[in-house]
């Protein structure tokens, strides 16, 4: 999570540009009618659990702040909308009556449910929502996990065919009691599209919006890539690996952002659907492409199916590519990474 936001090595370029911009400034100030104090601004603020982040590059301070601005109250709208732990969202609504019958739903919702049951087919039920009716029972602040006997029967509500849309009526109906759903592998990577489409309709053109493990990056650093580095799963604050990335989407699912250890036993926030435990092998893994809705859903699922059917599904998706770190801590790239960059015999 902070993994993202901190390594990416605009925290140190903040300063560095922020000196050029005022010498910048300076200079421009001498020739009368350029008042331009074009520059890097961003900022970090607590929201839907995690931290999100926007850092851009803007012509004007007030035009950049007003965007960033922008970015933020849409991501706290977001999650107004798709949290499970604020008991007046919609999808607590739906949690609480879709099980009854058909519960009206608002489109921008439908559609964030319709690309998740899309992933779960996808991913032969590796990504699933109703994961929830297991997850609720988790927290990993009080390190409280349900047990073996509540998983054991939370574990029959877990199937993302309980969950069916109706288009034209515009409704959800759960088709057995006791499923629910949570759009916590997925709802980031929706805040970052629409953070970086806000951007982009704004005439920004250079920016990064990270929440969580889930960035997207609009063009590049001015010249030069972005570098994005993936954390060390078992080194806190250390970069295992450094990406160059522009105009890019960017997501990790590790073991080690919501977790306790208990009798040498991870408990983390991944679970996998057909055991209704938190998944096993992986300690993170990474998915790059161009879409960070699709990147966050997809390292969710690389995570639970492993390394050898996580790559394997990334191989069948031309546009994303995959790093996947195991239990072991080697370090396994999908096809498209390890190609060499500049291969002069091609
Ligand atoms: P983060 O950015 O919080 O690390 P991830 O993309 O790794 O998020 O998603 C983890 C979250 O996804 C969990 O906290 C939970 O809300 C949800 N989740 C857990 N298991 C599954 C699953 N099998 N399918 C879909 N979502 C899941
Ligand atoms: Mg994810």
């Amino acid at each position: 999570m902070k993994s993202l936001s901190g390594s990416l090595l605009g925290g140190q370029s903040t300063k560095h540009n922020s000196r050029l911009g005022l010498k910048l400034a300076t200079l421009l100030l001498i020739w009368p009618g350029s008042l331009t104090l074009a520059d890097w601004l961003g900022d970090t603020r607590p929201l839907m659990g995690t931290e999100v982040s926007v850092y851009l590059w803007s012509e004007s301070p007030e035009t950049g702040q007003q965007a960033l601005e922008e970015v933020f109250d849409e991501a706290a709208r977001i999650d107004r909308l798709m949290s499970t732990y604020k008991d007046d969202s919609e999808i607590s609504r739906i949690n609480r009556l879709a099980a009854q019958s058909p519960v009206q739903i608002g489109d921008e919702l439908f559609q964030v449910i319709q690309r998740s049951l899309d992933i779960s087919v996808l991913t032969l039920g590796a990504f699933d929502i109703t994961y929830d009716s297991v997850g609720q029972h988790y927290d990993f602040r009080s390190r409280h996990r349900p047990d073996a006997k509540t998983v054991e029967s939370e574990r029959e509500n877990i199937d993302y065919r309980f969950v069916q849309l109706d288009r034209a009526a515009g409704t959800i109906v759960f088709l057995q009691q006791g499923v629910r759903i949570n759009l916590g592998g997925i709802a980031k990577g929706y805040v970052v599209e629409r953070g970086i489409d806000i951007l982009r309709q704004k005439g920004v053109q250079n920016a990064i919006v990270t929440a969580g493990g889930d960035s997207r990056l609009l063009g590049d650093r001015r010249g030069r890539p972005w570098m994005v580095g993936i954390r060390d799963p078992r080194n806190d604050g250390q970069v295992a690996i450094s990406l160059p990335l522009a105009d890019e989407a960017i997501s990790t699912s590790g073991d080690y952002e919501r977790y306790f250890d208990e009798d040498g036993i991870r408990y983390h926030h991944i679970i996998q659907p057909r055991t209704g435990e938190p998944a096993g092998g992986v300690r993170s893994a990474t998915v790059i492409g161009p879409d960070a809705v699709i990147t966050d859903a997809l390292s969710t699922s690389v995570f639970v199916l492993g390394v050898e059917d996580g790559l394997t599904l990334i191989a069948t998706l031309p546009d994303y590519e995959s790093i996947v770190i195991d239990a072991q801590g080697r370090v396994y790239y999908s096809d498209g990474l390890q190609k060499p960059i500049h291969d002069l015999s091609e």
